[in-house]
């Protein structure tokens, strides 16, 4: 895969996309700020989990990764290797987060995701690889970026699997997303622009399928988006918007490096287990901390409207 020598100046990840719209005052301190360094950046926003089902899932989506990277190279793991990788990541991680889980709840806990994961290799979409039936497969790393108008993009799909004349790229997701089904589809359909600027990957749409496994509940969901050039266009502007919010929202954060104008976030939720709480004026309460925003922002207007009536 070749990458342009100069990294575009914007970039856009699902991942940022939902904490903007979810706390544009979380967005601006994990990504408004300029780093000196992509790759410090990069690693500065790779926090420690917040929750134990947030460690649960990363360490699934890692053991999944692992497993599957071995699967390409026809390595089989048995039930109780993947047992015990997976229970050593899953203490590794809470060594890491200094997380305290008791001992019970850990196990019953590690025994659910391990099913989780038996179950994903028994969907549709990868019980034939699983299963070593003859296919042409790929698995991608989502930190793979590609460009598009000056927009360096993540969404690379889990897997592309060749099989009747197309390509099926998947998305796994190891938690349902909060977010609307509109944008999530939109953010999906990313993928299919990720895989036509992919080298190697066809360069029109009618040469793909793009399928979501989705874990609901106690089980795994599988759909399949309808793709249309339509639909791509619709998901670039959906990028684009988000992109323009961004570069707006970062230059806010420059010329207010207290950040305390900035829109707090749309709901609670979002405050819980948020790494900048602490430090946030909504630390005791997301409702007073906006009232009290606005009766700032208000005295702020008033005591300007004065200066400029008292100098014209
Ligand atoms: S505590 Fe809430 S309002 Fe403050 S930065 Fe975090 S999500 Fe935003």
């Amino acid at each position: 895969m070749v990458k342009a020598m100069n990294k575009p100046p914007h970039h856009w990840s699902q991942t940022s996309s939902r904490l903007m719209n979810a706390c544009p005052r979380a967005w601006a301190l994990t990504y408004g700020r300029p780093s000196p360094h992509t790759k410090s950046r990069r690693v500065s926003r790779q926090h420690q989990p917040r929750t134990f089902d947030e460690l649960l899932t990363r360490t699934m989506r890692a053991t999944w990764r692992r497993k599957i990277e071995d699967l390409y190279q026809r390595k089989i793991w048995s039930t109780a290797y993947t047992e015990r990788i997976f229970a050593n990541m899953v203490n590794d991680a809470l060594s890491a987060a200094k997380m305290e889980v008791p001992p019970q709840y850990r196990q019953q806990k590690i025994q659910q995701s391990l099913k989780q994961i038996q179950l994903l290799e028994q969907s549709t979409g990868l019980r034939p690889l699983v299963d070593g039936q003859p296919r042409r497969w790929a698995y991608f790393d989502r930190l793979d970026s590609m460009e598009v108008d000056g927009v360096e993009f993540y969404a690379a799909p889990d897997l592309a699997v060749y099989h009747q004349h197309r390509w099926t790229l998947i998305r796994i997701q190891f938690r349902s997303p909060r977010t609307g089904l509109m944008s999530q589809q939109l953010e999906h359909l990313l993928t299919v622009l990720w895989a036509l600027k992919s080298e190697g990957l066809p360069d029109h749409e009618a040469a793909f399928r793009l399928k979501v496994v989705q874990w609901k509940g106690s089980r795994w969901h599988e759909h399949t988006l309808i793709i249309t050039p339509q639909l791509i266009e619709q998901a670039i502007g959906l990028m684009k918007h988000d992109v323009q919010e961004m570069t707006w929202l970062s230059r806010w954060a420059k010329a207010d490096p207290s950040l305390n104008t900035l829109p707090l976030a749309v709901h609670n939720k979002h405050c819980r287990g948020c790494h900048h709480r602490k430090k946030c004026p909504a630390v005791s309460g997301l409702a007073q901390a906006k009232l009290r925003q606005r009766s700032e922002q208000l005295e702020l207007n008033q005591s300007e409207a004065t200066r400029s009536l008292n100098t014209a």
